[in-house]
């Protein structure tokens, strides 16, 4: 029996791949390929299957006629243009909450990687150095002030783990959270003027586009750290690395970039900033359970089964 066919966006992960290719035929798409293959393919794919850092513009859905879902890898899907596929009838669905423990763990590592100067302090022991002298102090992180950027599923997680550090907690996003009892500002840099540590985690995207400017980094002042675990888009990465390099802020610990895979180089050797390659979720556990997830968004999107978690946009416009 032949298996339906579906598209997968280039680099969807190997996890969320191999389970897809035990149900479907999978085609990758190559966006300078074969036209004529591609078009003798499009009316047949019912699926298509996309990452977090995937761009799917609506010229692309517009060539699928039989798509009935989009199952992205990933909680953020700034990259897929919603709104196109609301219009022709098709879902978009992600990865909420499997990574959110990840997501969270990997925040609050970077604070302390960054405040206790981690990766400083590896290279002293490995490179021999330790036998000639002490590090630098660093910068307690116990009892310091966090603030967050973004205080939904993962910045609600951060919270909880940095008040186990006795850390006060304030936060913004687009609106209050009473319920939550911690002080809220209006604007990111009201709340980078009141904190020691200001972690970003909101959505990419074009409303989140450079949220985090020279205005909120001088708010954020030469004693505050800038943490990145949202997406590269969200902080003016020309403004943070003057800010880094002029002693604006102290410090900054970044799991994401404007150009990933590409990072400036100017930040490569400045002793203050700590760097990862885009990997909060990157556990085998998180992985995996991503990649069930997205796997059984896709089967149920394209059997007619309600979707198990369909992106906001998509739950209001068909109430689902
Ligand atoms: P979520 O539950 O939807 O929370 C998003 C939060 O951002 C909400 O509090 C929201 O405000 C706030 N927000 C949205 N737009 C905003 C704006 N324009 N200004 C200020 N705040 C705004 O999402 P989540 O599950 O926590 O995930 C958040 C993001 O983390 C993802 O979208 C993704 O980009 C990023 N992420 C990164 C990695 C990584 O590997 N580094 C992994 C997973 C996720 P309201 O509550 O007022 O709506």
């Amino acid at each position: 029996m032949t298996k339906p066919d579906i598209l997968a966006m280039p680099k969807v992960h190997p996890l969320y791949l191999q389970a897809l290719q035990a149900a479907y035929t999978v085609h990758s798409y190559n966006p300078d390929g074969d036209v004529l293959a591609f078009s003798a393919l499009a009316p047949r794919v019912i699926g298509l299957a996309a990452g977090g850092e995937s761009v799917v513009p609506g010229a692309l859905l517009a060539k699928l006629p039989a798509l009935k879902v989009v199952s992205v890898f990933g909680v953020g899907y700034d990259g897929i243009e919603v709104q196109a596929a609301i219009d022709r009838q098709v879902p978009v669905t992600h990865t909420p909450d499997v990574l959110t423990d990840d997501v969270a763990d990997l925040a609050i590592a970077l604070v302390l990687s960054v405040a206790r100067t981690l990766p400083q302090a590896d290279q002293h022991v490995r490179n021999g150095r330790w036998p000639a002298g002490a590090l630098p102090l660093g910068r307690k992180v116990s009892g310091a002030r966090m603030g967050i950027v973004g205080f939904g599923r993962i910045g609600k997680a951060i919270a909880r783990r940095a008040a186990a550090f006795d850390m006060s907690i304030a936060y913004t996003a687009r609106s209050e959270k009473p319920e939550s009892g911690f002080a809220y500002y209006p604007t990111a840099a009201q709340l980078a003027a009141n904190v020691d540590f200001l972690v970003v985690i909101t959505p990419g995207g074009q409303a989140t586009r450079h949220l985090i400017n020279a205005e909120v980094l001088g708010a954020l002042g030469s004693k505050g750290y800038l943490i990145n675990v949202a997406r590269g888009s969200v902080v003016d990465e020309s403004a943070l690395i003057e800010a880094l390099e002029s002693g604006v802020i102290a410090g900054a610990a970044l799991d994401v970039f404007a150009n990933e895979p590409h990072v400036p180089e100017a930040l490569w050797h400045m002793p203050n900033v700590v760097l990862t390659p885009h990997m909060a979720s990157a556990t085998h556990q998180t992985r995996q359970a991503m990649a069930d997830l997205a796997f059984a968004n896709m089967q149920a999107g394209t059997s007619g089964q309600p979707l198990l978690t369909p992106v906001p946009e998509c739950r209001a416009a068909w109430s689902i």
